[in-house]
C-alpha cells in the first residue's frame, strides 16, 4: 500500500495504473510484492520480448555495464557499432541513428523524411506526410501530430502542421491525399498496436509500396512494437514482402532496456549529416549490449515457435464462446470479446495471468520464447475468464 500511496503523491498523475506492485520476474513469470505468481502475457508492452531477466541478456548487459556504461556521442564504442553492422546486415538497410525510444525513433524518421525532400527541392514544399487513421506514432508533440486519431490532437496545440491523414486499407485514399499535397513520405505500422491490433491487407501495403515508388515518396514503416521479431520475422515488413525506406523500431529492441533505432534505406543513408540530429543517450553501450544479445537470439528457429505459437492461440481463442474476433500477426494478438475488455483483463490478473488491452480489445504480447505449458495455462485461465 506505501508503494501506491507513494506513486500518487509523487508521480505525475499520467498513467491509470493497475492495482499490482510486482517485485521481480524470471522469463514469462512475475511476482507481486505479496510473493503471487503470474504469467506474463504483456511483456511490459512488448519489451521483454526474451522474459524478464533472461540469463544470457543479464550477462552481456552486466558485462557492458562494469565495463563501461556510458561514453556519449562524441566518441566511439564497439557495442553501438556492432549493433548497426547487425542491423543493416539482417534487414538490408543502409545506416542506423540509435535514440532512446520509438517516439524519437520516429521523430529521427520525420525528420530524415523532411530533410531527404528538402535536399531535393531545397525548400520545405514537400514536407507533406500521409499517415493512417487510427495509428499511434508517439507522445512528443510533433509524433503526437503524425498519430491519425482525433483523441490525441486536443489541449496541446499549436502542433507540428504537415501532416495529412488516410484511411487504413483505403488505397485511394491514400492516393488523394498525395494528390492533393506535395508529400515526402508515407508513414504507417503494419499493424496497429495502441490502434486495437489491426494489420493492414498485403494488397494495401503493396499499393503503398507500389505509389511511394511512383510517386518519390519514402515508405517510412513503424515497427516500434511489431519489430524485433514480435510478428514472426524479425520486423514486420519482412512478412508483407515490401523494402521500406526507412524503419523505425524500439520497444522489444534491447530485451529491457530504453533504446530507439531507425533504419535508414539506400535512398536516405546519407540524409542526416553531421549536426542535423543526435542524441545524448542514443545508442548508449549497456543497452546496445543487451539489443545484441536479443538480436542474437531471434533466429529462424525462434521465428518459426512464433509463428506456432501464435497459430495455436489464435485456434484455441476464435472457438471459444464470448470471441467475437481475434486479429493481428504473430505474437501480437487483439481478441475483439463480447464482455469489455478491461473486465477481462481484471479477471485474469486475478486469477495469475498479465494482459493487456488495446482500444475495445483483449491484447496479447507474450515473451517469444514463453514456454509452451505456460502459454498453454494462460490461455486457458483467459479463455474460461472470457466464456464465463
Ligand atoms: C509504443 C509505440 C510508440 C511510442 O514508443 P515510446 O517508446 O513510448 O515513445 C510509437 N509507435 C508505435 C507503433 C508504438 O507501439
Amino acid at each position: 500500500m506505501q508503494i501506491q500511496q507513494l506513486d500518487k503523491e509523487y508521480i505525475a498523475g499520467t498513467y491509470k495504473r493497475a492495482d499490482v506492485v510486482f517485485t521481480k520476474g524470471k522469463g514469462s513469470l512475475l511476482w507481486d510484492e505479496n510473493g503471487k505468481e503470474y504469467i506474463d502475457l504483456g511483456t511490459g508492452i512488448a519489451v521483454n520480448g526474451l522474459g524478464v531477466a533472461d540469463d544470457g541478456w543479464v550477462e552481456a548487459v552486466t558485462a557492458q555495464l562494469t565495463r563501461l556504461p556510458h561514453a556519449s556521442n562524441l566518441y566511439f564504442t564497439s557495442p553501438q557499432a556492432e549493433l548497426a553492422q547487425t542491423l543493416c546486415a539482417r534487414t538490408g538497410m543502409k545506416k542506423v541513428f540509435f535514440g532512446n525510444s520509438g517516439a524519437e525513433a520516429n521523430e529521427a524518421a520525420i525528420k530524415c523524411a523532411r530533410k531527404y525532400a528538402f535536399d531535393i527541392y531545397g525548400d520545405a514544399s514537400h514536407s507533406t506526410i500521409i499517415t493512417l487513421k487510427n495509428s499511434f506514432h508517439g507522445r512528443t508533440v510533433t509524433t503526437l501530430a503524425a498519430t491519425g486519431q482525433d483523441v490525441f490532437h486536443t489541449k496541446f496545440e499549436p502542433f507540428t502542421p504537415g501532416f495529412v491523414y488516410a484511411t487504413a486499407n483505403d488505397l485511394d485514399s491514400v492516393k488523394r491525399l498525395s494528390e492533393e499535397n506535395d508529400c515526402c513520405a508515407v508513414m504507417m505500422e503494419l499493424v496497429q498496436g495502441e490502434g486495437g491490433v489491426c494489420s493492414l491487407d498485403e494488397d494495401f501495403v503493396h499499393g503503398v509500396e507500389a505509389l511511394c515508388r511512383e510517386k518519390n515518396m519514402l515508405l517510412v514503416i513503424d515497427e516500434v512494437q511489431t519489430g524485433n521479431g514480435r510478428c514472426g520475422a524479425l520486423y514486420a515488413y519482412m512478412r508483407y514482402g515490401i523494402q521500406p525506406d526507412i524503419v523505425s523500431t524500439a520497444k522489444g529492441l534491447a530485451g529491457g532496456l530504453p533504446m530507439g533505432a531507425t533504419l535508414l534505406g539506400e535512398k536516405v543513408q546519407n540524409t542526416l549529416d553531421a549536426g542535423s540530429h543526435g542524441s545524448t543517450f542514443g545508442g548508449n553501450p549497456v543497452c546496445a549490449a543487451g539489443a545484441l544479445y536479443v538480436l542474437s537470439q531471434i533466429d529462424e528457429a525462434l521465428l518459426q515457435s512464433v509463428r506456432e505459437k501464435s497459430a495455436y492461440i489464435c485456434e484455441t481463442l476464435q472457438n471459444t464462446k464470448g470471441v467475437k474476433s481475434v486479429s493481428g500477426l504473430g505474437l501480437m494478438l487483439g481478441i475483439e470479446t463480447e464482455k469489455p475488455a478491461g473486465e477481462i483483463v481484471n479477471a485474469c490478473r486475478e486469477k495469475g495471468v498479465v494482459c493487456l488491452t488495446a482500444k475495445t480489445k483483449v491484447r496479447l504480447l507474450p515473451a517469444l520464447n514463453i514456454p509452451m505449458e505456460q502459454l498453454e495455462k494462460a490461455i486457458a485461465i483467459l479463455k474460461e475468464v472470457i466464456e464465463q
